[in-house]
């Protein structure tokens, strides 16, 4: 996945806007060494324009990525949403802080766009913010059937016990 400065990148005060829509290298995103599938084409839509020689890269992404559900383990897929400003300079110019070179007026943003996508991902995903698990009891997930299960009443005497245990 590239931006194309060849249209910006000698006229200054030029803004360009881009629409990609790209799926990325193998559809597989690694996240704390999980591989999750991305199961939409990413979307990076946008404007840079050459400020001070400078390309300044505005970008919003969009994506899904499928994820299991930590309530109630079953698959979905995570809408992810996201956006970031780099700055870009032409790679001749030395290596400068805080910016990302490009060269051959084209600038591979396919790292960064990852990253991002990473960045948004929840470590405890959900399926909805009201999903109701598994059943403690008999492991049915509850969103599709409401199971038969009592939440027992509590015998007085194990809260006695579980007091105690929680006592430090
Ligand atoms: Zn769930
Ligand atoms: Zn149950």
């Amino acid at each position: 996945m590239e931006l194309n400065f060849t249209g910006i990148s000698k006229l200054e005060g030029i803004k360009e806007e881009f629409d990609i829509n790209e799926h990325l290298e193998d559809n597989t995103i690694d996240f704390c060494g999980e591989r999750l599938n991305i199961v939409s084409p990413v979307t990076v839509k946008g404007t840079m324009v050459n400020y001070d020689g400078k390309i300044n890269v505005e970008l919003r992404i969009a994506t899904q990525v499928e994820r299991v559900c930590s309530r109630c383990l079953e698959k979905f897929s995570d809408e992810i949403v996201a956006s970031a400003d780099y700055v870009f300079v032409k790679e001749a110019d030395g290596c400068k802080e805080d910016y990302y070179t490009y060269k051959n007026e084209k600038a591979d943003i396919t790292n960064l766009v990852i990253g991002e996508i990473t960045a948004e991902l929840d470590m405890k995903p959900l399926c909805s913010e009201n999903c109701k698990g598994l059943c403690q009891i008999c492991g049915k997930d509850r969103n599709s059937k409401e199971c038969q299960c009592r939440k027992e009443e509590i015998d007085p005497r194990m809260q006695v016990l579980s007091k105690l245990l929680d006592r430090k």
